[in-house]
C-alpha cells in the first residue's frame, strides 16, 4: 500500500512560485484521479488560521459555477486567494485585489484560469457577430473580452476554444503590464501564468511557461 500523502504545512513554509505551481498541479492531479485529500477543511486547521493567512497562490478565474478553484486544485482554507469575474476580466478593483495579494500577502504565484465552454466568451462572440450591444454593464464586460475574441478567425472551427485560450493570454499580458506586478515579476517575487481548465476531464493545462 502506498504511504499516505502528507501535505506540507503551507502556513509556515516559505513557498516560491515553482513550489506553488507544483502544489497546484499535484492537487489537480488528485482531483482528476478522483482521489482528493480534501485538505485543510477541518475545524482545527480553520482555527489555526484565525490570526493570519499565508495563501500560496492567487487564482484569477471566471465566475462560472462549474469552475471552483479550491475543489479543482484540491485545496482548503487559507491556501488560495481567489478572485473571480466573468471571463476573468480585470478592472481597477480587481487589479487592486491582486496587488494586495502580491504586495501585502507576498503571494508568489498568480494563475489566470480560463475554462472550456466559457459562457462569457461565448456571449461576447455572439454579441460581436450579431453586432449587438449587450445590456447595461454587460457591455463593459463584452468590451473587455472583445480583443481576444477578435483575434480569432470567425471561420475557425474551434473558434470558441481558441478565443478562450487567447483571452487567458490577453489577461496575463494585461497583468504583466501593471507596474507593481511587473516590478515584482522582474524581481523574481511573482510569477504570472495562464492556464485552461477542461470541464470534461477536470484537468488544468498550463498555457504559458512557468516563466511566462
Ligand atoms: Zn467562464
Amino acid at each position: 500500500m502506498a504511504p499516505p500523502v502528507v501535505l506540507p504545512d503551507l502556513q509556515t513554509l516559505t513557498v516560491d512560485a515553482a513550489a506553488a505551481l507544483a502544489f497546484l498541479l499535484a492537487g489537480n492531479a488528485r482531483f482528476v484521479a478522483n482521489h482528493p485529500l480534501d485538505p485543510h477543511h477541518d475545524s482545527l486547521y480553520r482555527q489555526q488560521l484565525t490570526q493570519a493567512q499565508h495563501p500560496f497562490a492567487m487564482i484569477l478565474g471566471c465566475i462560472d459555477s462549474r469552475v471552483i478553484p479550491e475543489l479543482l486544485f484540491d485545496c482548503g482554507f487559507g491556501d488560495l486567494l481567489v478572485i473571480r469575474t466573468a471571463g476573468h476580466a480585470i478592472d481597477e478593483v480587481t487589479v487592486g485585489s491582486i496587488e494586495f495579494g502580491a504586495d501585502v500577502l507576498e503571494i508568489p504565484l498568480l494563475v489566470v484560469l480560463g475554462h472550456e465552454h466559457c459562457g462569457a466568451v461565448k456571449a461576447t462572440i455572439s454579441m460581436l457577430d450579431q453586432q449587438q450591444t449587450a445590456p447595461d454593464r454587460i457591455a463593459v464586460l463584452v468590451d473587455h473580452l472583445r480583443p481576444a475574441v477578435a483575434e480569432i478567425d470567425i471561420h475557425d472551427p474551434n473558434r470558441l476554444d481558441a478565443a478562450i485560450r487567447a483571452n487567458v493570454l490577453h489577461t496575463v499580458v494585461e497583468l504583466q503590464q501593471i507596474p507593481l506586478l511587473a516590478q515584482r515579476e522582474h524581481a523574481g517575487l511573482l510569477r504570472i501564468v495562464g492556464a485552461y481548465y477542461s470541464l470534461v476531464s477536470g484537468a488544468v493545462e498550463l498555457l504559458t511557461t512557468p516563466h511566462g
